[in-house]
């Protein structure tokens, strides 16, 4: 087994200087592509080589008794535990840099004359850490890649050699852009119009990585005659351009985030209570509606698939192959770009909507919640409106501004169950939309109450709630709470779907009591407290 130490490993790790990525769309001719695509099945075939041969160092590592004793090692013990592993790893060449000699060693005859040997080590870094998932336990197993899917990009370490981007000097006042490659030198398409693409371009570039990726049809625009299209990805030193200022407020903002809605509850400005990315809804159906013409081409294509009554059969060995037609393949084309797009489109969403709420106020309070959860219970409201990626772009945003954004943690908080007027915490079942308490306070919606709460909670007290810090502002914002909720109502009369979770019924539903509202029959079953709420409540708000 390997086991000599490389001597990079004792020097220090270099020091990471601050990178952004700048991507440009790549003029391929056929030719230069049947090149490309060789260079990347061979990459592929060496990252399979380089994964098989790590797999097998693995299994050996894991097999070895000593593998057993360093994991009885308490992990109380950390300094024991960890020089254990050290050594096991050492033993069996279970490292970056042993995989690098591994990867010279298999670099050999027809591989070399396609990969260079520093691609050959990015490559193997890459199969290193893909089974250092496995070892650590992030991940069940690896994943060779397959000849249909092929190798999607591969990346240089450094810009001087082998894979590069280089700028020529200016032809007719503007400079030109090429990914050098062995023997080929393909065009980037340059937009020098662009601000963010000028500015990424006068930054030093630290390496070039190529990606391929597949396009709608091979007819779409930039797509060669495989229907792929190519790209550099300019990995550069520095920051990014940061686009002309956006205005920033300096209110406190309390915010509660459901699956698919978003109540805003600034301490000053006006409430508001939204559909998170309404917009992508349409996109959502499209990519749905080529969904099941893809099952039912599966079915046509495949019966004997699928037993009488319809069900997918169990897969045996040595059963026969799924068919794919080529009208099949082209509707899975479609429907990948389809979903690249509306990714495109969510973000750009979630973007807007962070700098609508930095413009309020940069001091953001909101419940942490537990994404994964909400994936089990709400899989295609969250799948579509990816509130934990918003928190994540709003927490950048805010940020970069200079604010901050308290995520609070709901077991302490309990802003849902809390009720200011009498310092309660009561559950609410999930249809019961509107707070109201026997204590006077609401009727009012419970996801903008929530928010109302969030934004008054104080970081000195451990952001836990009390009655009397919310005396004063609940005078001037319930009225508040009251017009973004009739707002909203207003705008699903217009005809705006608004998410069930809202309490508010669609435009001409026939519901006086809509389906989101508490019923007195639910209140009774969930507890005695609640039915006196009920009993006190007024009737039911009509739509
Ligand atoms: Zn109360």
């Amino acid at each position: 087994m390997v086991s000599k130490k490389h001597p990079q490993q004792s020097t220090p790790p270099k020091k990471k200087t601050p990178t952004f990525l700048l991507e440009l769309p790549l003029e391929v001719e056929a030719g230069e592509a049947a090149r490309l695509r060789g260079h990347l099945e061979a990459g592929r075939q060496f990252y399979n080589a380089v994964l098989s041969a790590g797999q097998r160092r693995l299994r050996q590592m894991r097999a070895d008794p000593a593998w057993q004793a360093a994991r009885s090692i308490p992990r109380t013990h950390k300094q024991e535990r960890r020089a254990a592993f050290a050594a096991l790893r050492e033993r069996y060449g279970f490292s970056e840099y042993a995989f690098h000699d591994l990867a010279k060693a298999l670099r050999v005859a027809w591989l070399a004359d396609h990969l260079d040997a520093v691609l050959a080590q990015t490559l193997a870094t890459r199969a290193y850490r893909a089974l250092n998932r496995v070892c650590v336990g992030k991940a069940r197993r690896v994943r060779f890649k397959s000849r249909g899917r092929g190798l999607a990009s591969l990346e240089n370490k450094r810009n001087d050699t082998g894979l590069r981007f280089v700028l020529q000097p200016p032809v007719e006042g503007r400079k030109l852009g090429y990914l050098l490659w062995h023997d080929d030198r393909l065009p980037a398409r340059i937009d020098w119009d662009d601000p963010v693409v000028a500015h990424g371009l006068a930054q030093p570039v630290k390496y070039a990585r190529l990606v391929r990726r597949a396009a709608s049809s091979p007819r779409a625009q930039g797509a060669e005659r495989a229907g792929e299209r190519y790209f550099v990805q300019l990995v550069l030193k520095g920051a990014p351009m940061h686009k002309p200022k956006h205005a920033v407020g300096s209110d406190t903002v309390g915010l509660d985030l459901g699956p698919a809605s978003i109540a805003i509850v600034p301490r000053e400005a006006e409430a508001r209570l939204e559909p998170l990315c309404a917009e992508l809804r349409p996109d959502a159906r499209a990519i749905r509606r080529l969904q099941r013409q893809m099952e039912r081409q599966r079915r046509a294509a495949n019966p004997e698939h699928y037993d009488e009554r319809g069900r997918p059969k169990k897969r045996g060995k040595g059963a026969a192959r799924w068919k794919q037609s080529h009208r099949y393949q082209a509707i899975r084309r479609r429907k990948a770009a389809r979903e690249r797009r509306l990714a495109a489109h969510r973000k750009s969403l979630h973007g807007q909507l962070a700098h609508q709420i930095v413009a309020v106020g940069h001091t953001v309070l909101t419940e942490k919640i537990s994404y994964q959860g909400w994936q089990k219970r709400y899989g295609r409201s969250v799948g579509l409106c990816a509130p934990g990626m918003f928190i994540d772009h709003l927490k950048r945003t805010v940020a970069s501004t200079g604010g901050t954004l308290h995520e609070v943690p709901t077991r302490s908080t309990k802003l849902s169950q809390y009720c200011h007027g009498c310092g309660t915490f009561v559950p609410k079942p999930l249809s019961q939309r509107l707070h109201q308490c026997p204590c006077g306070i609401g009727p009012v919606q419970r996801d903008l109450y929530a928010a109302f709460l969030a934004a008054y909670l104080d970081p000195a007290a451990d952001f836990i709630p009390s009655c009397a810090q919310y005396v004063v502002p609940w005078e001037g914002a319930e009225a508040r709470l009251r017009a973004a909720h009739e707002r909203a109502k207003e705008r699903a009369k217009e005809g705006q779907v608004m998410p069930r979770s809202m309490g508010i019924p669609r435009a001409g539903a026939r519901l006086p009591e809509s389906r989101g509202e508490a019923t007195p029959e639910l209140l009774f079953l969930s507890s005695r407290g609640k039915v006196e709420a009920w009993k006190r409540r007024p009737e039911p708000p009509r739509a």
